[in-house]
């Protein structure tokens, strides 16, 4: 249970800015991709800690008068992404909690590898827990520690604690932002238009408050925000960086620039990647939308196949991947995206979507293109097959799930209704992030070798 708790979510914190709750709320607008189960913002005034957290998306948690309410001149806030079946508000985020030297509250995206372990020992020394959440691991290790003040409190903490970490803290005063040593998941750091820092998952939420980019929280680094003080930086773990790749296979925004790229640009550069691997003949090239649009534009310019939307998406339904019966998941994929006859009738059509993962998205859409008329459907991945499931927040299911871990690539190709099937391989998906080696990038689900 544990650990699927804090699954790719999306955080942000505010420092020094008159409106930084209303801030934070745009921010998490932009982050709305990174999960849309639950928002939460808490706010500092010197007096108090304010939070509002409920389930649902940002502009259903928030209104002008709720806003209002989060006073103060910093606020943390997050968006969550979680598995099925989980749907307690007390999950929410940011964890608020009263301790001796006041009030705080954290705000986390990731995922802790050795949360139970801790916990357990917690427990044994008189902890009670209120969440399934590793988040909460934190907020008893600061309160238990022995030291004075709360800056060497998170240090204590923080070197206690190991997986993937992007971390905001809060206290009445300061501002704290954490990134764990290997940089799994995204932190950037910004200055904004008046005065005043943001830090955030991505870069998309710089762009909507209008902030300009500094720099990315380095992996290992604690960035320590305070009262008319530049942000102070101190290197507390070893940096060993290994950024997850699927951040750019998928996850991240296309406008967001991670780990030092446009991601946009590197999904197109892992279609171009695929179409000079993977070629194939055919009349037009397709995007699953909306993951696969981006690599689908590289295709079609690297292959010179015109690029058509032969698939359109109903925005208006919640991801797919998030149903817990397989009958739900593939009613839900009908009412999610439906062909366009006109284009695709009597086509022989490359279709091309970011991964792979239970296999069900593409099945239904190549059942999909051939009621429509296609000629022929030859489905193209701009990443390797997904066989190995995520310990450091992406939401992945089981191994078992994962069509790759039980199924070869022509396997696949049998299942899912395919004319052909081919993936990018490891080498060509490091090459498209101009990565030659995989020292600084995290590809386990592609290979099932985990760093921690
Ligand atoms: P599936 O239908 O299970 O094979 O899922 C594949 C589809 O889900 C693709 O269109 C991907 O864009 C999308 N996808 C991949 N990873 C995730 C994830 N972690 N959460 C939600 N959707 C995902």
């Amino acid at each position: 249970m544990l650990e699927n708790m804090n699954e790719k979510c999306a955080v942000v914190g505010i420092f020094g800015h008159e409106e930084a709750s209303k801030l934070a709320y745009f921010s998490l607008h932009a982050l709305q991709h990174r999960g849309q189960e639950a928002a939460g913002i808490s706010s500092a005034d010197d007096k108090k800690l304010h939070t509002i957290k409920n389930r649902g998306l940002v502009t259903r948690v928030f209104n002008e008068d709720k806003l209002k309410t989060l006073k103060g001149s910093s606020a943390i806030g997050h968006t969550r992404y979680s598995t099925a079946g989980d749907d307690s508000i007390l999950d929410a985020q940011p964890v608020f909690a009263r301790y001796d030297l006041g009030e705080m509250a954290i705000v986390h995206n990731g995922n802790l590898t050795n949360a139970e372990e801790i916990r357990n020992k917690l427990i044994q020394r008189g902890a009670i827990f209120q969440t399934f959440m590793d988040t909460e691991n934190l907020i008893h290790l600061i309160a238990k520690s022995e030291k004075d003040k709360l800056l060497d409190r998170i240090i204590d903490a923080v070197t206690k604690i190991e997986g993937a970490f992007s971390l905001v803290f809060l206290s009445r005063t300061k501002m704290f932002a954490m990134r764990d040593r290997h940089g799994f998941r995204p932190l950037s750091l910004g200055k904004l238009p008046n005065g005043g820092y943001i830090v955030a998952s991505e870069t998309c939420a710089f762009d909507l408050v209008g902030a300009e980019f500094i720099r990315d929280v380095k992996p290992g680094e604690l960035l320590i925000f305070e009262e008319g003080c530049e942000p102070v930086s101190m290197q507390i773990l070893e940096p060993t960086p290994k950024h997850c790749i699927f951040e750019y296979v998928y996850f991240a925004r296309p406008d967001s620039n991670v780990f030092g790229q446009n991601v946009y640009q590197t999904r197109k550069e892992m279609g171009k990647e695929l179409a000079r691997v993977k070629p194939v003949d055919a009349d037009i090239v397709i995007p699953v939308p909306d993951g696969g649009v981006p690599a689908a534009i590289g295709y079609a310019q690297e292959s010179g196949i015109p690029y058509e939307m032969g698939i359109m998406r109903n925005h208006y339904v919640g991801r797919t991947f998030i149903e817990p019966t397989q009958e739900m998941r593939n009613l839900k994929v009908k009412m999610k995206l439906s062909p366009m006859v006109e284009i695709i009738k009597g086509k022989r059509v490359v279709v091309v979507d970011d991964s792979i993962v239970r296999g069900t998205t593409s099945l239904r859409i190549i059942k999909m293109l051939k009621e429509a008329g296609a000629s022929e459907v030859h489905m193209r991945i701009s990443s390797p097959p997904t066989t190995d499931p995520c310990y450091y927040g992406v939401d992945t299911p089981d191994k078992e799930h994962l069509i790759a871990s039980r199924m070869n690539e022509d396997e696949i190709c049998e299942f899912i209704q395919a004319d052909s099937l081919a993936y990018i391989d490891k080498e060509a998906l490091l090459k498209s992030v101009g990565a030659d080696k995989d020292e600084n990038y995290c590809t386990a689900c592609f290979t099932g070798k985990y760093i921690v």
